[in-house]
C-alpha cells in the first residue's frame, strides 16, 4: 500500500505491505490530519520511524467480530496492554507498554491503510461527516481540560494560543460559559474566533495575577511565561502543548504563589463525538487544505507554514 515514511527526519512516499494482525481491525483511511505532533516527529524532537499520523476517520475492512465490518469509524491513539498497574488503575492512556498510532511503536495513519485494536474503535454517527469526523482526536484532547478541572461560569479563564488545538480548546471552553479571552497572534485565528462570540485579548491587555484558569497551548517559553503572569494565586495553570527541549521556570515563585499545575494530553472521545453530533462545536472551519495522499509531502509543507490551521490528507 502507499503510505508516508518517516526516518532520521525525513518523510518519502513509499510502498509498504499491508499488514494483518489477527486481533486488531483493519482500517481503511478516509481522511487523515496533520498535526503540530507530527510536524515536530518530523523535525526529529521524538525518536520515530514508520508511518506518521493518529488524527482519521476510516471504514473497517477486517475485524474478528464481523459487526465491525464495513462501519465508519475513529480511533483512540494509545493502544494499551490492560494488564499494567495504570491500566488496571483506569489510567490507559498512561500504559506502560502502550504503543501510539504514528507516534510510538506503531503505523500511523497517513497511509491506505492502518490497524487497531477494536477496543479502540468508535463508530462515527451517520450526520456526522468525515470533515468533523477526522478532527476526533484533537478535540477530545481539547475536552481532556473539562476531564481534569472544573470550570465554573464565573471563572476568568485564559487560553494562549489559538492554532490547531488551541481553536477547539476554545470552542469547547466557551461551552462552560466561564469569562474566556483568548491570545490569538494571527488575524485568521482572531476571526475564526470572533465568529463564535469568542472574545480575544492582546497580551499587553493581560491583567497579571488575575486569572482563575489559564490555559496554555503554545508549546513555547513565551507562552509559559505570560501563562505564568496571568494565573492569580491558587489558581490552576493547564499545559495542553509539550515543549521543546527543557523550559527553564521559577519554581519558587510556583510554590509562594501556590500555583496547581496540571499537565494534559488525551482526551475522551465519546463527549467529543456528541459534540459534533450536536453541532456544538464546528472544527470544519481550521481546514485550511486538503492534499492526495501522493501530495504527503506538500501537505507537511503546507502545514509548516506560520498561521496554517488544519491541513488533511486523503488517500
Ligand atoms: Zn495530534
Ligand atoms: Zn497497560
Amino acid at each position: 500500500m502507499n503510505a508516508l515514511w518517516l526516518e532520521n527526519n525525513k518523510i518519502s512516499l513509499r510502498d509498504i505491505p499491508l499488514l494483518r494482525k489477527p486481533d486488531e481491525a483493519l482500517i481503511k483511511i478516509r481522511k487523515a490530519g496533520i498535526c503540530s505532533t507530527d510536524l515536530e516527529l518530523v523535525k526529529g524532537y521524538y525518536p520515530y520511524t514508520g508511518v506518521p499520523g493518529h488524527e482519521f476517520v476510516g471504514e473497517v475492512m477486517e475485524a474478528q467480530d464481523a459487526a465491525w465490518i464495513g462501519r465508519r469509524v475513529v480511533g483512540e491513539i494509545n493502544a494499551v496492554c490492560g494488564q499494567c498497574e495504570q491500566c488496571l488503575h483506569g489510567r490507559s492512556t498512561h500504559c506502560e507498554n502502550r504503543t501510539v498510532l504514528g507516534i510510538a511503536r506503531r503505523d500511523g495513519v497517513f497511509a491506505e491503510f492502518t490497524n487497531l485494536p477494536v477496543a479502540n474503535l468508535h463508530p462515527v454517527p451517520d450526520s456526522v461527516p468525515d470533515e468533523m469526523a477526522v478532527f476526533i482526536e484533537p478535540l477530545a484532547a481539547a475536552l481532556e481540560i473539562q476531564q481534569q478541572i472544573q470550570v465554573r461560569p464565573t471563572d476568568r479563564v485564559l487560553l494562549i494560543g489559538a492554532g490547531r488545538l488551541g481553536q477547539l480548546i476554545a470552542q469547547t471552553l466557551a461551552l462552560t460559559g466561564c469569562d474566556l479571552r483568548v491570545v490569538a497572534r494571527h488575524a485568521h485565528q482572531q476571526d475564526l474566533l470572533k465568529r463564535r462570540g469568542i472574545r480575544v485579548i492582546t497580551e499587553q491587555q493581560i491583567q497579571p495575577w488575575r486569572w482563575d484558569i489559564v490555559v496554555e497551548a503554545t508549546g513555547s517559553p513565551s507562552g509559559f511565561s505570560l501563562a505564568r503572569q496571568a494565573i492569580r494565586p491558587r489558581g490552576t495553570l493547564v499545559l495542553k502543548s509539550t515543549y521543546k527541549g527543557e523550559l527553564s521556570v521559577n519554581f519558587s515563585s510556583m510554590v509562594v504563589d501556590e500555583i496547581n499545575l496540571i499537565g494534559s494530553r488525551c482526551g475522551p472521545f465519546e463527549p467529543a463525538l456528541r459534540l459534533l453530533e450536536s453541532r456544538q462545536v464546528d472544527p470544519t472551519v481550521l481546514v485550511a487544505h486538503e492534499f492526495k495522499l501522493q501530495d504527503a509531502l506538500k501537505a507537511f509543507e503546507h502545514a509548516a507554514e506560520t498561521g496554517v490551521l488544519k491541513v488533511l490528507i486523503e488517500p
